[in-house]
């Protein structure tokens, strides 16, 4: 099986987007936190890369929950950002 969440690659492109405008710690270990944080409140979205839809789920997935990702992120960059697991 070759499964891929395409929601980690969706929330993973959303961070960087959003952290270009915000002024907080971007260290790998941050990084790592936003993203775990992101994609615990938002749904699993598995697909099977050997059937070469994967990009336009992707976008359908985008579509779909636009405004949960962009709640999920900007909660997750706020969360580490106020209180990053390192000093
Ligand atoms: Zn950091």
């Amino acid at each position: 099986m070759a499964l891929v969440n395409v929601m980690e690659k969706i929330v993973y492109d959303k961070l960087e987007e959003m952290l270009k405008t915000e002024n907080c710690c971007k260290c790998e270990r941050c990084l790592e936190d936003m993203e775990a944080i992101a994609l615990n409140k938002l749904p699993a979205r598995y697909v099977s890369t050997r059937n070469g839809e994967l990009f336009s789920k992707l976008n359908a997935t985008v579509r779909q929950s636009a405004v949960d990702i962009n709640i999920a992120v900007s909660n997750a960059i706020a969360c580490v950002s106020s209180k990053p697991s390192h000093e």
